[in-house]
């Protein structure tokens, strides 16, 4: 990234929005686009033009709006770039997809195998981790290591370890903080190993999914990565850590009260409690004058704690679909993306 990018990134807390594409559904449904994005004002207009009368369009203002053109490596240079060079300078960052299931989170956070210009925000941060450990000087070490966590029902189940399906127990020292107990952590030395460990996490995110008869979009996945540096000079070593969270969130959707009952109802409110206590949290960080952050009223952010204010960089990058059939779940999420800044 360039000097002048980074100069307008320094801000702590940023909050964008990507548009996706209509999809070939939507196509075949004859839906029609009901967003637009204005990414010189950073602004997204929506308006449904089919009610008669027509209503006039509700606007809302970002740090910045990208609209359904917008290259993976666009994303991934004016959103987590920036994040990613201040881990490599020790400080902790955190990025977030919100948004309603269908709208691309998954797509902007890990994208697609399927072209190399097609990869994601988390395999494009181990790119750019590692060749920034290969350019570094000869006196500097690095040591990268990675946990892949999912939070379902505000339970901690490890992606990484040998059961997907155990809980374990969030516990809290004065030394290190808020960790999870048992995690299983793997040290990595290049980027092709962190996919590998990626994929291994996404399997087994499935079989717990699978296992327990839900979808893997009602939960939230955290991937973190630490990065270790150390140098020597005049004999004394100086240390730097910095930690990259990676967070595909739950679908944010609202369950019909009508649909959801037991099982369903339950997993649906502690979805909506944990994005509202999230929203709370970036709110009162972006506000600045709060004396109290709730962090402790949800897992999310009682794991993401250290991460999330004080040095910390965050970027939320809320997903929207265009059509005009996704109305009432497109305002809901530009409302909050909204509120969050
Ligand atoms: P979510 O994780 O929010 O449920 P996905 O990332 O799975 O949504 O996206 C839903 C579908 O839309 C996928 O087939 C995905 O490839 C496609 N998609 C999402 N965003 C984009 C985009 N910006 N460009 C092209 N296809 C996209
Ligand atoms: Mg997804």
């Amino acid at each position: 990234p360039d000097a002048e990018l980074s100069a307008s990134t320094v801000e702590n807390v940023r909050v964008v929005v990507r548009v996706r594409p209509m999809d070939q559904r939507e196509k075949l449904e004859g839906a029609y686009s009901c967003v637009s994005v204005d990414s010189v004002n950073n602004t997204i207009a929506v308006a449904r033009n089919n009610v008669n009368p027509p209503e006039p369009a509700r606007v809302y203002a970002y740090d910045a709006t990208f609209d359904s053109n917008t290259s993976q490596m666009d994303i991934y240079i004016q959103t987590a770039s920036p994040i990613v060079e201040q881990v490599l300078k020790g400080y902790n960052g955190t990025i977030f997809a919100y948004g309603q299931t269908g709208t691309g989170k998954t797509y902007t956070m890990a994208g697609s195998n399927a072209a190399p210009e097609l990869k994601g925000i988390i395999p494009n941060s181990f790119a750019h981790i590692f060749s920034h450990i290969a350019h570094a000087k000869d006196d500097e070490k690095f040591l990268v290591c990675v946990t892949y966590l999912e939070i379902y029902n505000e339970e901690v189940r490890d992606l990484l370890g040998t059961n997907p399906h155990q809980s374990l127990d969030v516990k809290e020292r004065p030394d290190i903080g808020v960790f999870v107990k048992d995690l299983t952590g793997y040290v990595v030395h290049n980027a092709d190993e962190l996919e590998k460990i990626m994929t291994v996490g996404d399997k087994n995110r499935h079989i717990g999914a699978t296992a327990m008869n839900i979808a893997s979009s009602r939960s939230h996945a955290i991937f973190s990565i630490t990065v270790e540096s150390s140098k020597k000079a005049e004999g004394k070593a100086s240390v730097k850590m910095g930690k990259l969270h990676l967070v595909d969130l739950a679908g944010s959707e609202r369950q019909s009260k009508t649909q959801a009952s037991g099982t369903r109802l339950k997993e649906a409110t502690k979805i909506n409690q944990s994005l509202s206590v999230l929203g709370n949290v970036i709110s009162a960080l972006v506000d600045g004058k709060s004396t109290h952050i709730p962090y402790r009223n949800s897992k999310l952010t009682r794991l993401l704690q250290d991460s999330l204010g004080g040095n910390s960089k965050t970027v939320m990058i809320a997903t929207i679909g265009p059509a005009d059939s996704n109305y009432v779940e497109t305002i809901s999420t530009l409302r909050y993306a909204n509120r969050a800044k």
